[in-house]
């Protein structure tokens, strides 16, 4: 049997504008607060090439694997990465090997914290007005790029070789 694949948040790098409501919408959602140092998503924005880049975490799992405490795990419900708040002794081995730097700490908590997939409702997918965010599974967003693709594709084929003169 095929074995069932987690959803997690894909990114369209080139539809991102740099808006940053993501973040936004992300740190009011777990914090009531609008603050892009709480949020668990957080845009990367290079000026000098003129590109914006939406971080997230992709559930690799080297956070469980380095944790000495073992404060952390899946979610049984949506797969994201769990953080036990009360096991959590703010080592910071998760925050060091996490390759995407998406893996934050609180200093005022004193604990890790990184994206919970809002419990299976991701809010920075729900609002990202250009809609770069996915949450899907690897499966349904490979097909979904294909399409993508496909119509692209399709579209410049229609387009008339020759522009007509007024
Ligand atoms: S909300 Fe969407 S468009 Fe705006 S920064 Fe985030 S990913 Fe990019």
């Amino acid at each position: 049997m095929e074995k069932q694949q987690t959803k997690r948040i894909f990114v369209m790098q080139d539809r991102c504008n740099g808006c940053r409501i993501c973040e936004l919408r992300c740190s009011f959602y777990h914090n009531q607060v609008y603050s892009p140092t709480l949020s668990r998503i957080y845009v990367v924005k290079s000026e000098l090439e003129g590109l914006t880049e939406p971080k997230t975490c992709v559930i690799c799992g080297k956070c469980i694997d380095a944790c000495p405490e073992k404060a952390i795990s899946k979610s049984t419900t949506t797969g994201a990465i769990s953080i036990n708040g009360e096991i959590c002794t703010g080592y910071m081995a998760c925050v060091e090997v996490c390759p995407f730097e998406v893996m934050r700490f609180d200093h005022t908590k004193g604990v890790a914290f990184t994206c919970d997939l809002c419990d299976g409702d991701p809010q920075c997918v729900k609002y990202c007005p250009e809609e770069a965010l996915f949450y899907m599974t690897p499966k349904e967003f490979s097909d979904f790029k294909k399409k993508e693709q496909q119509t692209k594709s399709t579209g410049e084929q229609k387009k008339p070789d020759v522009i007509p003169q007024e």
